[in-house]
């Protein structure tokens, strides 16, 4: 690299450079890994505060690098949205999360609902529907007994890019839909509507310390009676205490998922926590 007076620009390229050496490496090791479908997927329960009945279960894609170990969601999917990789990514984990689901059901093992993670990348795919419809029906798992958890700015891309109407349409096949991290985004009440969404989760960072934080208790108390009213159920996430499990329940929330209930699991793991846990 040329050198422009003194050392810090080229100690900064250098950084660059290394960043961008990492970024490509992860790529091709993201690639090699989607040709050999070698993610995986954990599952998380979520239960109901009144009665501990599980509700749903959320899926969550897992990546085990051969030299660099379990890779995080929050480090991957970022490249992987960048290079274009998310959408292939997206298909493995929902494919294999509705294969597992599906044997749930056909076992009578009680799951709620089987919710799995969507980008706006997989979701503006053009035959993403056709896609859920098809690994739905291959698999044999009622399309009721899916959710798909989408953030509040996906939902907002509206009908220009056509999102709104392919939700409706998987929606009105009977899949249900969830505003994932509500209250981070651009909430607008509008969309919080009975006949677009079933269901709110609340996001963690206002679940998390709730009892000590007078202003998270009155947020999710907030969001709770306006759900309520509308006729949206709504989970709380990341409850990782007795103390956040005994503020949600006085707060009337209906359902809730985090450390405090269960891990995410391997589908073998979670599969015996279903099984125990079947009144
Ligand atoms: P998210 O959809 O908000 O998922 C919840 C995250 O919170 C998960 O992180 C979960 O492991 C974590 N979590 C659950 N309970 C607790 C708790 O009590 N305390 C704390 N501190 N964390 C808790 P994870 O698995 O690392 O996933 C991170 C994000 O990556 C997800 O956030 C989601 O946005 C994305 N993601 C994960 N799997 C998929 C996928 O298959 N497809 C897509 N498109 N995105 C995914
Ligand atoms: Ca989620
Ligand atoms: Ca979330
Ligand atoms: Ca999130």
């Amino acid at each position: 690299a040329k050198k422009v007076g003194g050392g810090s620009l080229s100690f900064f390229s250098e950084a660059l450079r290394h960043e961008l050496d990492n970024r490509k490496q992860l790529e091709h090791d993201i690639r090699i890994a989607i040709s050999e479908k070698a993610f995986q997927v954990y599952f998380q329960p979520q239960v109901s505060l009144s009665d501990g009945t599980i509700g749903g279960i959320e899926a969550l894609v897992r990546w085990k690098h051969a030299e660099r170990g379990m890779i995080a969601p929050g480090d991957f999917i970022p490249v992987a949205e960048k290079c274009g990789l998310m959408a292939e990514i997206g298909r493995i984990v929902i494919a294999k999360a509705i294969s597992e689901a599906a044997e749930w059901n056909r076992a009578g093992i009680a799951f709620g609902r089987l919710a799995v993670n969507v980008s706006g990348t997989e979701l503006r795919q053009p035959d993403f529907d056709s896609f859920l419809f098809d690994t739905l029906e291959k698999a044999g798992l009622p399309p009721e007994k899916l959710s798909l958890e989408i953030v509040e700015s996906v939902i907002l891309d509206d009908e220009k890019t056509g999102i709104a109407a392919k939700l409706r349409h998987i929606r009105a096949a009977g899949v249900h839909l969830e505003l994932d991290d509500f209250g981070t985004g651009y909430a607008s009440l509008s969309h919080v509507n009975p006949n677009e969404i079933d269901r709110l989760k609340i996001d963690r960072r206002f679940v998390q310390n709730i009892n000590e934080n007078g202003d998270n208790s009155k947020i999710v108390r907030a969001i709770t009676e306006l759900a309520r009213g509308l006729g949206i159920s709504i989970v709380a996430e990341g409850a990782e205490t007795e103390a956040e499990l005994d503020s949600l329940m006085a707060i009337g929330c209906d359902q809730v998922q985090g450390y405090s209930i269960a891990f995410p699991m391997p589908q073998d793991k979670a599969r015996e926590w279903l099984v125990a846990r079947a009144p």
